[in-house]
């Protein structure tokens, strides 16, 4: 092994990965569809292991246990499953996507030969996070501030009072648009790499699915990083109607007052 190769092994490997890609998929990579179509893709595919959990909180005890609303651990049925389906497929074809093959389009980004490093790749994933939770928490804080916003925008996503997996798309096209923007804006303010923006995308999605799976896993993140609220800190938004209003961290709910435990 030579001196560099042992030294940056990481870079590498991205770079390898990055060549498949941009080669290979490259019609692909700069498609205008791509972004929407990547987040319901994801969004469906990450919601899969909660209906295998929902399943088995029925007959199993001990997943029942994780659930976090003691008083109905009944989870949702397949027939809410489906409809919530349904809802979000619609409202995706018909209005966010090509919403976003517009913007996308107006957009034209670029693919750089080089693959970012594996410092760059996790500061632009951490920075985006950073940014986009400070911006959905402005956002999520004004709908709940202005009535016209709440019962236009906002509302429909507070139907599911006890939510799950797939409810976290749940929401009215206008909502699902501005969040996807948010986004899409972040990445693009931070300056991503567009690996570091596909990761951060996919992070996003799993992580605005666990914030509405309804479980307290014993292996969810926010347990190994207190700094954020995970589930149980968005179920109570759910539940309380108010507060909590961050994504994913808490800081900022815990600077305006508007943290609930
Ligand atoms: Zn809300
Ligand atoms: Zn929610």
């Amino acid at each position: 092994m030579d001196a560099q190769s042992a030294e940056t092994p990481c870079p590498r490997a991205l770079q390898a990965l990055w060549d498949h890609l941009r080669v290979g998929q490259e019609e692909a990579l700069l498609s205008p569809h791509l972004p929407a179509s990547c987040a319901f893709l994801a969004h469906v595919f990450f919601c899969a292991p909660f209906l295998v959990l929902d399943a088995l909180a029925s007959v199993s005890q001990r997943v029942g246990s994780w659930r976090i609303d003691a008083k109905s651990r009944r989870p949702p049925s397949l027939r809410r499953w489906l409809d919530c389906f349904w809802r979000v497929l619609c409202r995706y074809l018909t209005a966010v996507l090509p919403a976003t093959a517009l913007l996308q389009s107006l957009r034209s980004p670029e693919l750089p030969a080089h693959a970012p490093t594996c410092w760059q790749l996790f500061v632009e994933v951490c920075a985006s996070f950073l940014l986009f939770d400070t911006l959905f928490f402005a956002w999520h804080f004004s709908m709940h501030r202005v009535p016209w916003l709440y019962h236009n925008v906002h509302q429909l996503h507070h139907q599911q009072q006890i939510p799950f997996a797939l409810a976290a798309q749940d929401a009215t096209s206008t909502e699902l648009l501005s969040l996807l923007l948010l986004a899409l804006s972040s990445a693009w303010v931070v300056g991503c790499h567009p690996l570091s923006e596909a990761l951060f995308h996919l992070l996003n999605s799993w992580m605005a699915v666990e914030d509405h799976c309804g479980y307290n896993l014993p292996w969810a993140l926010h347990r190994l990083l207190p700094c954020l609220g995970g589930a149980p800190f968005h179920q109570t938004h759910h539940s309380l109607y108010r507060g909590n209003y961050a994504p994913y961290f808490t800081h900022w709910d815990h600077l305006f007052g508007t943290y609930y435990a």
